[in-house]
Protein backbone atom coordinates (compact mmCIF):
# COMPACT_ATOMS: atom_id res chain seq x y z
CA UNK A 1 0.00 0.00 0.00
CA UNK A 2 1.36 3.70 -0.89
CA UNK A 3 1.14 6.20 1.45
CA UNK A 4 -0.25 8.51 -0.47
CA UNK A 5 -3.53 6.41 -0.57
CA UNK A 6 -3.74 6.95 3.30
CA UNK A 7 -4.44 10.64 3.47
CA UNK A 8 -1.59 11.88 5.67
CA UNK A 9 -0.71 15.62 5.68
CA UNK A 10 1.69 16.96 3.21
CA UNK A 11 4.61 17.52 5.77
CA UNK A 12 4.21 13.78 7.47
CA UNK A 13 4.29 12.43 3.71
CA UNK A 14 7.75 14.34 3.53
CA UNK A 15 9.21 13.44 6.51
CA UNK A 16 8.38 9.54 6.01
CA UNK A 17 9.93 9.68 2.73
CA UNK A 18 12.96 11.46 4.11
CA UNK A 19 12.89 8.47 6.32
CA UNK A 20 13.38 6.04 3.55
CA UNK A 21 9.41 4.94 3.96
CA UNK A 22 8.56 3.71 0.37
CA UNK A 23 5.38 1.43 1.26
CA UNK A 24 3.02 1.00 4.09
CA UNK A 25 3.86 -2.10 5.88
CA UNK A 26 0.19 -4.07 6.43
CA UNK A 27 -0.02 -2.96 10.35
CA UNK A 28 0.44 0.68 8.79
CA UNK A 29 -2.12 -0.21 5.88
CA UNK A 30 -4.45 -1.09 8.10
CA UNK A 31 -4.43 0.52 11.27
CA UNK A 32 -3.64 4.23 10.37
CA UNK A 33 -7.08 4.40 8.62
CA UNK A 34 -9.15 3.25 11.27
CA UNK A 35 -7.15 5.45 13.48
CA UNK A 36 -7.75 8.36 11.39
CA UNK A 37 -11.63 7.83 11.79
CA UNK A 38 -11.49 7.76 15.41
CA UNK A 39 -11.59 4.00 16.12
CA UNK A 40 -10.02 2.17 19.12
CA UNK A 41 -8.13 -0.66 17.79
CA UNK A 42 -5.89 -3.63 19.37
CA UNK A 43 -3.30 -4.79 16.99
CA UNK A 44 -1.39 -7.94 17.43
CA UNK A 45 1.83 -6.98 16.44
CA UNK A 46 5.50 -8.31 16.88
CA UNK A 47 8.57 -5.16 17.11
CA UNK A 48 9.79 -4.56 13.63
CA UNK A 49 6.52 -4.70 12.11
CA UNK A 50 6.14 -0.81 11.60
CA UNK A 51 3.33 -0.64 14.62
CA UNK A 52 5.47 2.78 15.60
CA UNK A 53 4.23 4.33 12.88
CA UNK A 54 1.05 2.49 12.39
CA UNK A 55 0.21 4.54 15.45
CA UNK A 56 2.36 7.18 15.28
CA UNK A 57 1.48 8.40 12.11
CA UNK A 58 -2.35 8.97 12.52
CA UNK A 59 -1.81 10.71 15.97
CA UNK A 60 0.54 13.05 14.49
CA UNK A 61 -1.80 13.82 11.52
CA UNK A 62 -5.19 13.99 14.43
CA UNK A 63 -2.80 16.46 16.45
CA UNK A 64 -1.85 18.87 13.24
CA UNK A 65 -5.66 19.60 12.99
CA UNK A 66 -6.14 20.13 16.57
CA UNK A 67 -6.00 23.68 17.29
CA UNK A 68 -3.82 25.27 19.62
CA UNK A 69 -0.34 24.69 21.94
CA UNK A 70 -1.26 22.35 25.16
CA UNK A 71 -1.51 23.91 28.22
CA UNK A 72 0.83 24.59 31.31
CA UNK A 73 1.56 20.94 32.56
CA UNK A 74 -0.80 19.48 30.06
CA UNK A 75 -0.47 16.88 27.14
CA UNK A 76 -2.56 16.05 23.85
CA UNK A 77 -1.70 12.67 23.58
CA UNK A 78 0.15 9.65 25.64
CA UNK A 79 1.69 6.70 24.89
CA UNK A 80 2.93 4.34 27.67
CA UNK A 81 5.49 1.10 26.47
CA UNK A 82 7.50 -0.73 28.76
CA UNK A 83 10.69 -0.21 29.08
CA UNK A 84 13.46 3.14 28.89
CA UNK A 85 14.67 1.55 25.29
CA UNK A 86 10.96 0.91 23.87
CA UNK A 87 10.02 4.87 25.34
CA UNK A 88 12.96 6.13 23.65
CA UNK A 89 13.15 4.44 20.32
CA UNK A 90 9.30 5.54 20.13
CA UNK A 91 10.62 9.31 21.33
CA UNK A 92 13.33 8.82 18.51
CA UNK A 93 10.72 7.79 15.51
CA UNK A 94 7.84 10.12 16.07
CA UNK A 95 10.27 12.95 16.40
CA UNK A 96 11.29 12.68 12.77
CA UNK A 97 7.43 12.37 11.71
CA UNK A 98 6.64 15.57 13.29
CA UNK A 99 9.45 17.58 11.54
CA UNK A 100 8.38 21.05 10.39
CA UNK A 101 5.28 20.73 12.33
CA UNK A 102 4.38 22.56 15.52
CA UNK A 103 3.98 19.07 17.33
CA UNK A 104 6.36 18.85 20.30
CA UNK A 105 7.34 15.34 21.17
CA UNK A 106 8.98 14.42 25.13
CA UNK A 107 9.45 11.39 26.83
CA UNK A 108 9.98 10.22 30.88
CA UNK A 109 12.14 7.42 31.81
CA UNK A 110 13.14 6.15 35.29
CA UNK A 111 17.15 6.30 35.79
CA UNK A 112 16.85 9.95 34.34
CA UNK A 113 16.43 13.53 36.29
CA UNK A 114 13.33 14.09 37.19
CA UNK A 115 13.59 17.84 38.03
CA UNK A 116 14.37 18.09 34.29
CA UNK A 117 11.13 16.65 33.65
CA UNK A 118 9.15 18.58 35.53
CA UNK A 119 10.89 21.48 34.24
CA UNK A 120 10.05 20.75 30.54
CA UNK A 121 6.56 19.26 31.26
CA UNK A 122 6.10 22.54 32.70
CA UNK A 123 5.73 23.84 29.52
CA UNK A 124 3.72 21.39 28.07
CA UNK A 125 3.88 18.79 25.22
CA UNK A 126 1.87 16.93 22.26
CA UNK A 127 2.90 13.91 22.70
CA UNK A 128 4.08 12.44 25.82
CA UNK A 129 5.90 9.22 25.43
CA UNK A 130 6.35 7.26 29.30
CA UNK A 131 7.20 4.37 31.32
CA UNK A 132 4.32 3.54 33.32
CA UNK A 133 6.41 4.20 36.72
CA UNK A 134 7.69 7.02 35.81
CA UNK A 135 4.49 8.82 34.74
CA UNK A 136 2.50 7.94 37.95
CA UNK A 137 5.51 9.41 39.46
CA UNK A 138 4.87 12.72 37.71
CA UNK A 139 1.40 12.45 38.11
CA UNK A 140 1.75 12.20 41.94
CA UNK A 141 4.10 15.26 41.86
CA UNK A 142 0.90 17.17 40.04
CA UNK A 143 4.10 18.08 37.30
CA UNK A 144 1.66 16.51 34.60
CA UNK A 145 -2.26 16.51 34.11
CA UNK A 146 -3.55 14.11 31.51
CA UNK A 147 -7.37 15.50 31.49
CA UNK A 148 -6.16 16.89 28.18
CA UNK A 149 -5.12 13.74 26.38
CA UNK A 150 -7.83 12.33 24.47
CA UNK A 151 -5.39 9.58 22.66
CA UNK A 152 -3.66 6.78 24.54
CA UNK A 153 -1.35 4.52 23.38
CA UNK A 154 -0.37 1.26 24.93
CA UNK A 155 2.99 -0.15 23.69
CA UNK A 156 3.70 -3.67 23.84
CA UNK A 157 0.57 -4.23 26.47
CA UNK A 158 1.70 -7.77 27.35
CA UNK A 159 4.97 -6.98 28.31
CA UNK A 160 3.76 -4.10 30.37
CA UNK A 161 1.40 -6.72 32.15
CA UNK A 162 4.22 -8.91 32.79
CA UNK A 163 6.23 -6.18 34.13
CA UNK A 164 3.50 -5.63 36.59
CA UNK A 165 1.83 -2.23 35.29
CA UNK A 166 -1.33 -3.28 35.62
CA UNK A 167 -1.81 -1.10 38.75
CA UNK A 168 -0.08 1.89 37.56
CA UNK A 169 -2.19 1.50 34.03
CA UNK A 170 -5.32 1.27 35.87
CA UNK A 171 -4.73 4.50 37.87
CA UNK A 172 -3.23 5.97 35.09
CA UNK A 173 -6.31 5.66 32.64
CA UNK A 174 -9.01 7.12 34.27
CA UNK A 175 -6.60 10.42 34.27
CA UNK A 176 -7.18 11.18 30.37
CA UNK A 177 -9.95 13.30 29.00
CA UNK A 178 -13.27 12.06 27.70
CA UNK A 179 -14.16 10.69 25.29
CA UNK A 180 -10.79 9.46 24.42
CA UNK A 181 -9.67 6.92 21.67
CA UNK A 182 -7.09 4.50 23.20
CA UNK A 183 -4.79 2.12 20.75
CA UNK A 184 -3.26 -1.31 22.36
CA UNK A 185 -0.44 -2.92 20.53
CA UNK A 186 1.01 -6.42 21.54
CA UNK A 187 2.22 -9.35 20.38
CA UNK A 188 -0.42 -12.13 22.25
CA UNK A 189 -3.47 -11.70 23.54
CA UNK A 190 -3.99 -13.89 26.82
CA UNK A 191 -6.97 -13.91 28.70
CA UNK A 192 -5.50 -11.12 31.15
CA UNK A 193 -5.00 -8.61 28.19
CA UNK A 194 -8.55 -9.47 26.71
CA UNK A 195 -10.13 -8.37 30.09
CA UNK A 196 -7.50 -5.07 30.06
CA UNK A 197 -8.79 -4.60 26.54
CA UNK A 198 -12.41 -4.66 27.39
CA UNK A 199 -11.55 -2.23 30.64
CA UNK A 200 -9.99 0.47 28.65
CA UNK A 201 -11.00 0.08 25.32
CA UNK A 202 -14.65 0.83 23.74
CA UNK A 203 -15.74 -1.43 20.29
CA UNK A 204 -12.47 -1.54 19.13
CA UNK A 205 -11.16 -2.76 15.92
CA UNK A 206 -8.73 -5.57 15.74
CA UNK A 207 -6.05 -5.87 13.17
CA UNK A 208 -3.44 -8.50 13.09
CA UNK A 209 -0.37 -8.94 10.82
P1 LIG B 1 8.80 -0.84 14.55
O1 LIG B 1 8.12 -2.17 14.38
O2 LIG B 1 7.83 0.28 14.66
O3 LIG B 1 9.82 -0.85 15.64
O4 LIG B 1 9.62 -0.54 13.18
C1 LIG B 1 10.69 -1.36 12.78
C2 LIG B 1 11.63 -0.62 11.82
O5 LIG B 1 11.04 -0.47 10.53
C3 LIG B 1 12.00 0.78 12.27
O6 LIG B 1 13.38 0.98 12.03
C4 LIG B 1 11.19 1.68 11.36
O7 LIG B 1 11.81 2.94 11.15
C5 LIG B 1 11.09 0.88 10.10
N1 LIG B 1 9.86 1.13 9.30
C6 LIG B 1 8.62 1.30 9.80
N2 LIG B 1 7.72 1.46 8.81
C7 LIG B 1 8.41 1.40 7.65
C8 LIG B 1 8.03 1.50 6.26
N3 LIG B 1 6.77 1.68 5.89
N4 LIG B 1 9.01 1.38 5.33
C9 LIG B 1 10.29 1.16 5.72
N5 LIG B 1 10.72 1.07 6.99
C10 LIG B 1 9.79 1.17 7.96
Amino acid sequence: TEFNMLGLDKTIMYNITQAGYDKATPIQAQAIPLVLDGHDLIGLAQTGTGKTAAFGLPMVENLIHLEGRPAPKSVKALILAPTRELVNQICDNLSVFVRSTPIKVFSVVGGQSINRQINRLERGVDILVATPGRLMDLVDRRAVYLDSAKMLVLDEADQMLDMGFIHALRKIAPLLGTPRQTLLFSATMPKQMEELAGAFLTNPKRVQV
